[in-house]
């Protein structure tokens, strides 16, 4: 078996276990959230009782949002998928990730012109972008270069839109790299990570149908290649992903 089947089956099975859990514990915490919101409604505002409250459903919010990370890890968040021009998307994400990785991080773009439409979600890409970005601007410590590239490929004869984002950071070892997209895997320090950025980017990925690959080494930088699979019910792709642009040499 090839490395990179043994390593999905793995993160398969993970994926059934922890969304298994997920889903039970989001259950109950709909209830705990519900009741703890009705409960709130009888008691006086602003007294002692109210103020428990609302640190329970705090709480209970912040548990939320880790089982719902959890439950995109193990896919079973469905995601509504339609056609957009992969390229179109970013250069509006990109208006968020400048802000996010600060202004010591250089965002270099490369948008290829001939990109296949692709069948995503905006949210989850940019989602997907934006924890790809926080950890590069983590990865150089506020100061680098972190890029942002699309370009076709074909796989088994099929156009693929490949997103590359890569950054000059400090790179990782062999074993932080097998274990990058387990859920709760970091390497940061206790309050700053929680493990859970690169497992939900697994499970969007997964979701949208497509791949992801990973290049690293220790102080150089890291390079995330995610490759998704052409919209095969677009007609015309070229004149659909970028009307009136001349297609490129191969
Ligand atoms: P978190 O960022 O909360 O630690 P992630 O799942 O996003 O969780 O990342 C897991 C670990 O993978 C990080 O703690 C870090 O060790 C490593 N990592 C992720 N992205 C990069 C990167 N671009 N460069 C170097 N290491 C990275």
């Amino acid at each position: 078996l090839s490395r990179s089947l043994q390593e999905s089956r793995r993160l398969e099975a993970l994926g059934r276990l922890v969304g298994g859990i997920a889903h039970d514990f989001n259950n109950l915490l709909t209830v705990i959230l519900g009741s703890g919101q009705l409960v709130r409604d009888l008691v006086p505002a602003a007294s002692p009782a109210d103020e428990l409250l609302r640190t329970v459903i705090q709480a209970g919010e912040r548990g939320a949002d880790l089982t719902g990370q959890l439950l995109t890890f193990s896919r079973r968040n469905p995601i509504a998928l339609e056609p957009m021009d992969l390229n179109e998307v970013l250069q509006e994400i990109e208006k968020l990730v400048r802000p996010a990785v600060g202004d010591g991080v250089r965002v270099v773009t490369d948008y290829a012109p001939d990109l296949p439409p692709v069948r995503a979600d905006r949210g989850v890409l940019t989602q997907l972008v934006l924890n790809l970005a926080t950890n590069a601007r983590d990865a150089m410590d506020g100061a680098g270069e972190l890029g942002l590239r699309t370009r076709c490929v074909a796989v088994a004869g099929r156009p693929v839109a490949r997103l590359v984002v890569s950054d000059n950071g400090c790179g990782m070892d062999d074993a932080t790299k097998a274990r990058v997209f387990e859920p709760f895997f970091t390497t940061k320090p206790v309050g700053k990570g929680t493990g859970l950025g690169l497992a939900t980017v697994y499970g969007i990925v997964n979701g949208l149908g497509g791949t992801i690959a990973l290049e690293s080494a220790v102080g150089q930088g890291t390079t995330f290649s995610i490759d998704l699979p052409g919209d095969r019910s677009a007609g015309n792709r070229a004149a659909r992903a970028t009307p009136g642009r001349p297609r490129p040499a191969p």
